[in-house]
């Protein structure tokens, strides 16, 4: 399918065509025509699918195509909104919608936290037909009288899963009950729980269901390794491995933001061009740091998981968890943003003796082995775990180790750190 047979007015495929898409992704190829058509969308894909142009080309066509209803003074309301979980996320949002919206007369603004609200207030006094909010302004400047959402006609929840990890759920019921009954609902999640699931049933009519899975690049275009060390050894291994010039952009994650922030520190104090980013610091960091990173004076931008979510860099040579997460879904978050717009990536896992259980958990949900790297200068003198038994461990999907590999290496234990296996204390005692 081309973007011309999904009926776009010209300004919106003349744009497309300058953001250099040559045809829709399967999100946009499936939820474009019904939201089009004025259908609720429930979507379920992730952030890398191109989910965002998804729900705002449909509705910059709905916003050309419609009149607004003009107050007294000849002001239009603000029409479209959309939640997003961070405000990282909502920059990048509204930024497609910019891009997107270029050759039409349609204004978009940002309303979030932690910076002033004055120039948010100032936009919205002066007027704009879509507003990219976070939840918590959002209600402030409500509550204020600043901004009305009576007269939204498309309300857009983006990537709901986060927004429930978030806590956030108590403020979209309240915002929900801001808007209109009569208006298109767009609504798009990760994964389905059952909350969103409940959440779904009390917020769109009659949706029509567009599932994708997760984008390509995650799966088949990034090589996925692994490196077992042990804790105190992970800094000195990451340093080492950025005296390789191929880890021209690399994003590490850590998992809280004091961790976050002394990587980042470590790393400087070895001469790396690097810096963190968290939900500690000040909206003006975290908006240095990722311009930083974009535009390729930062090397290495060391993030947590909330403060990455939503980030949208193209070239990102490496990801590095530098530290396992705990669920497995958000390590696919993670390594999906290497390898993006069918770039190939690399995503490089450290993991410690502590960490065993949270690989198996990965390596079931991927249902592949991890490329194990062995040749580093920092490998853990303990028994890398045994390869996870997959749920279907013959369809492997690449970077896949002999499944018998570990037991070989567990074997040969003895004869490398002599007393140091269990193998070996066992032969010494008999
Ligand atoms: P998203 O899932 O919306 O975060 O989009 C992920 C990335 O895909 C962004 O960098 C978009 O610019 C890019 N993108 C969106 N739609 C297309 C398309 N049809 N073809 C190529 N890249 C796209």
């Amino acid at each position: 399918m081309r973007f011309e047979d999904l009926d776009l007015l010209p300004p919106l495929l003349n744009a497309v065509a300058g953001e250099g898409y040559d045809k829709p992704t399967p999100i946009q190829e499936r939820a474009i025509p019904p939201a089009l058509e004025g259908r609720d969308v429930l979507g379920c894909a992730q952030t890398g699918t191109g989910k965002t142009a998804a729900f705002s080309l449909p509705i910059l066509q709905y916003l050309c195509n419609t009149p607004a209803k003009k107050d007294k003074k000849g002001k239009s309301p603000v029409r479209a909104l959309v939640l997003t979980p961070t405000r990282e996320l909502a920059a990048q949002v509204a930024e497609s919608f910019e891009a997107y919206g270029a050759k039409t007369k349609l204004r978009t603004t940002t309303v979030y936290g932690g910076v002033s609200q004055g120039p948010q207030a100032q936009a919205l006094r002066r007027g704009v037909d879509i507003c990219v909010a976070t939840p918590g302004r959002l209600i402030d400047l409500e509550g204020q009288r600043i901004i009305s959402l009576k007269d939204i006609e498309v309300f857009v929840l983006d990537e709901a899963d986060r927004m429930l990890d978030m806590g956030f759920f108590p403020d979209i019921r309240r915002i929900v009950n801001m808007l209109p009954n009569q208006r298109q609902t767009l609504f798009f999640s990760a994964t389905l729980p059952p909350e969103i699931r409940h959440l779904t049933d009390s917020i769109l009519n009659d949706p029509v269901y567009v599932a994708v899975d997760p984008p390509a690049s995650t799966v088949e275009l990034t090589r996925q390794e692994v490196c077992f060390v042990e804790r105190w050894d992970k800094i000195e291994l990451l340093t080492h491995l950025l005296t390789n010039p191929e880890y021209s952009r690399v994003l590490v994650f850590a998992r809280t933001k004091s961790w976050c922030e002394m990587v980042a520190k470590l790393l400087q104090r070895a001469g790396v061009n690097a810096q963190a980013i968290h939900g500690n610091k000040t909206q003006e960091a975290r908006t240095r740091a990722l311009e930083g990173f974009k535009s390729g004076t930062t090397r290495v931008l060391v993030a947590t998981d909330i403060a990455a979510r939503g980030i949208d860099v193209e070239d990102i040579s490496h990801v590095v968890n530098f530290d396992l997460p705990d669920e497995p879904e958000v390590y696919v978050h993670r390594i999906g943003r290497t390898g993006r717009a069918g770039q190939a990536g690399i995503a490089l896992s450290f993991c410690s003796m502590q960490e065993r259980n949270e690989l198996k958990s990965i390596e079931r949900l991927v249902m592949m082995h991890l490329h194990r790297i062995e040749d580093h200068p920092y490998s853990s003198k303990y028994l890398p775990p045994l390869p996870t038994v997959l749920p279907d461990s013959h369809e492997s999907k690449g970077g896949v180790e002999d499944p018998g590999a570990g037991l070989k290496r567990r074997r040969n234990l003895g004869r490398r750190y002599p007393g140091g296996g269990r193998l070996a204390g066992f032969r010494k005692r008999r």
